[in-house]
């Protein structure tokens, strides 16, 4: 039987990066940096920031049988992430192919590749790893019918908490099982449909719980996060850091959440935890080499 803390199901991929004077307009070559190749997707950072917390981490995953591949699997191992159910082959791995200029601004163009080829039915061959975890997250860089079959197969009384992104409207079945659904503003405003909800995250928070999931986190960037739940809307504060890159903070700060309710804490307090890791991450730069252990939070 299996143990784990978390068990994630998500992407994985490589995440080539070229910085350049300025980014190409269609039909332009520039010149760029020397490559840089770094182990991403957000089923891949929440894994990894979990594990390196000290949760007992899984991952349900799929990647190409290439050296991005490998690159992929030896990163969650190293963290520490149990990586028995990331299966193998079917496409090459996915990729976001990333250009940054000196302000920093970005072009990334993603090929999901073994991503788009993890299916409900990988899902449901895995019902043992489902079984023996407290809590599942989720993302939405795999196939929207793959996140259906996630919730469909939630162990009773454990506990599944969706980042719904890149966002898109979702089904209410799978709305239905989020405790909690954690979005950003942008996510927050897609999943809305582009309702007219004015510019208060209060308002959002509610109107994102009226639409079926248990409990709703909106996380505001600097100015922290609000948990909604049946109780009220609470607002959590975020640590004072300069903050040097923001990449996979979110990631972060939905792995830990995940992890600290799964150990029992309240949503605010999950949250508050949960925020101390976001803030950590910013003061780094890159993402899963960002990502702190709980000795780095507790220093903070
Ligand atoms: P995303 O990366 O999904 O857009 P956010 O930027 O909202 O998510 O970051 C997630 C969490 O990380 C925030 O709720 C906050 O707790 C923490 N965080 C992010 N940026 C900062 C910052 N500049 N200073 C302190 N904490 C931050």
């Amino acid at each position: 039987m299996y143990d784990y803390d978390l068990l994630v199901v998500g992407s994985a991929n490589a995440d080539l990066v070229i910085s350049v004077e300025r980014r190409p307009g269609a039909g332009e070559t520039v010149l760029g940096s020397d490559l840089a190749v770094h182990p991403g997707g957000k089923g891949a950072n929440q894994a990894v920031a979990a594990a390196r917390l000290g949760a007992r981490t899984a991952l349900l995953a799929r990647v190409g049988d290439d050296d991005h591949g490998r690159l992929l699997l030896d990163s969650q191992r190293q963290a520490g992430v149990d990586t028995v159910g990331v299966l193998v082959g079917g496409a090459p791995t996915g990729v976001a192919l990333i250009t940054v200029d000196p302000s920093g601004d970005n072009s990334i163009v993603v090929s999901p590749g073994a991503n788009g080829r993890l299916t409900p039915q990988d899902v449901s061959a895995a019902a043992c790893l489902f079984q023996g975890s407290k809590v599942v997250s989720a993302q939405l860089e795999i196939p929207l019918e793959t996140v259906v079959e996630v919730v469909r197969n939630l162990a009773p009384g454990s506990r599944f908490v969706l980042n719904p992104s890149p966002p898109r409207p979702l089904p209410s079945e799978v709305l239905a099982a989020c405790d909690p659904l954690i979005v950003n503003e942008h996510e927050a405003k897609v999943i809305l449909g582009g309702s007219a909800v004015g510019d208060a995250p209060e308002d959002w928070a509610r109107i994102l719980l009226a639409k079926g999931p248990r409990s709703v986190v909106v996380t505001l960037g600097a100015e922290g996060a609000l948990v909604a739940s049946p109780q009220g809307v609470e607002r959590v504060a975020s640590m004072k850091v300069e903050a040097v890159d923001t990449t996979g903070a979110g990631d972060a700060f939905t792995a830990a959440l995940a992890w600290r309710l799964g150990a029992g804490e309240s949503l605010a307090e999950a949250a508050a935890y949960a925020a101390r890791v976001g803030a950590v991450t910013v003061t780094k730069e890159g993402a899963q080499a960002s990502f702190p252990t709980a000795a780095e939070v507790a220093e903070l």
